[in-house]
């Protein structure tokens, strides 16, 4: 089925080298700082630091804004409604760099894995990196954004948890994820192929969705995703529909509300087990936010409804909590959410000690959550030679949607 010697994997200076104007490496130009993915509120303290006059802010926001976020820019040359003195004071003291690539993995079925280096901040040892995935499918394409590097939750399955955080991404290096993915499969307008001909079909290239489901906490980082967020739906520059943004949580209770009422995405629950005392073990935040506060919080999410439901991912493992007793649990636990289920195979890593459900069990798992009422398309897994996504990948999900019995949904 998949074959690892098909996985095509290019690395450093030959990827940015071919890349669609990509801009120099971080490295070669330390002293300017990147200026892509900011908010308007930094556009605008980074325009005042060049000495753009007060009463020209807001049109130059607009400017630039445009250039970057509906265009795509990676250099401020083409900018052709900024003066040519502008242009080049802006490009003295900054740059539109992404975040750099250390290495990109594209799947036979056309996901796409990508390893990315961080600039480094004066207290740490090394650049840190991340990992973002790309999912093209037939009628969306789905990016799986990181918004911290490594966790400090310890969720026992989670290779992530094992790793010590380095820090919280600031809401620049969330977006740039974006425009990085954006650059790489062609979805500018009037883009041409990155250089590498394993452009995408068109019909491939969209990202129509994004899920804050890659490395990290995402409610733990909240200031900066929220306002990354922003930006990635503002209507006059990425676009990206509120609805089509999904952030997922593995249970923080006290900003679920918080984060309903000020940033309004859809919403992801990791929920994984139907009791405490096996969350405890598997999620162990659920020790503070125990399961029965985080439903509370769930029935209470800003905007639910048929048309905007919440998702309960809950992760496969073999004899732990795959059972039917579980699956019949489960959907009792969900009944009255408007809600949807994604199964989730566990994906293994290097030293774990669990494995994944067998096929048959998860079957038989979905079979019981469907009687209940709940419709399961099941899903090949996607981007397995290339171990797609930080091990949490949507991707590699079966995904059950769940339909009130009643309600005549419209998703
Ligand atoms: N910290 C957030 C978001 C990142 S994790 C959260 O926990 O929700 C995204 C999803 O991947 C979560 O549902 C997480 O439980 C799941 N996950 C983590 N490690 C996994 C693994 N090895 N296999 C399958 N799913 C995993
Ligand atoms: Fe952190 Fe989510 Fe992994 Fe838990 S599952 S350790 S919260 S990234």
């Amino acid at each position: 089925m998949t074959d690892v010697n098909q996985i095509a994997q290019v690395r450093d200076a030959a990827l940015q080298a071919g890349a669609r104007g990509a801009p120099p490496l971080a490295s070669q130009s330390a002293p300017r700082r990147s200026i892509a993915g900011l908010s308007r509120a930094g556009l605008k303290a980074a325009l005042a630091e060049i000495g753009v006059p007060e009463k020209q802010l807001k049109m130059r926001v607009n400017q630039l804004w445009s250039w970057i976020y509906v265009r795509g820019l990676t250099s401020f040359d083409a900018m052709s409604d900024v003066s040519k003195d502008l242009r080049r004071a802006l490009d003295d003291a900054f740059t539109l760099e992404r975040p750099e690539i250390v290495a990109e993995q594209v799947s036979v079925d056309g996901t796409r894995k990508w390893l990315l280096r961080l600039p480094k901040r004066g207290h740490e040892a090394r650049a840190p990196e991340i990992e973002t995935v790309y999912i093209p499918e037939s009628d969306r394409g789905t990016l799986c954004i990181s918004s911290q590097v490594g966790c400090t939750l310890n969720c026992s399955f989670c290779h992530t948890g094992t790793q010590r955080l380095v820090r919280n991404l600031e809401a620049a290096e969330i977006v740039g994820q974006i425009l990085l993915a954006r650059d790489r499969i062609g979805d500018w307008p009037g883009a041409g192929a990155p250089g590498d001909d394993r452009l995408l079909p068109s019909t491939e290239r969209k990202i129509s969705n994004v899920v804050l489901m890659g490395m990290g906490e995402p409610l733990y980082n909240f200031d900066n995703v929220k306002e990354a967020m922003d930006v990635a739906a503002d209507g006059d520059g990425l676009s990206l529909s509120k609805r089509r943004i999904t952030l997922s949580t593995s249970g923080i209770v006290p900003e679920i509300p918080r984060w309903g009422a000020e940033a309004g995405t859809m919403l992801a629950i990791s929920l994984h087990a139907t009791h405490d005392a096996l969350r405890d073990e598997l999620v162990p935040i659920n020790k503070k936010y125990p399961i029965a506060d985080l439903l509370e919080a769930c029935r209470n999410y800003p905007g639910l409804s048929n048309a905007r439901r919440i998702t309960f991912e809950y992760v496969m493992l073999k004899g732990v909590n795959d059972s039917l007793a579980d699956a019949r649990a489960l959907v009792k636990l969900l009944s009255g959410i408007p809600a949807k289920i994604n199964l989730i195979p566990f994906n293994p890593w290097p030293g774990t000690r669990y494995e994944c459900s067998g096929w048959e069990a998860i079957e038989r798992f979905a079979e019981v959550v469907n009687r209940a009422g709940y419709a399961s398309p099941v899903r090949t897994p996607r981007g397995r030679d290339i171990l797609a996504a930080c091990g949490q990948l949507k991707s590699e999900s079966i995904k059950t949607r769940a339909k009130e019995r009643t309600a005549s949904a419209t998703d």
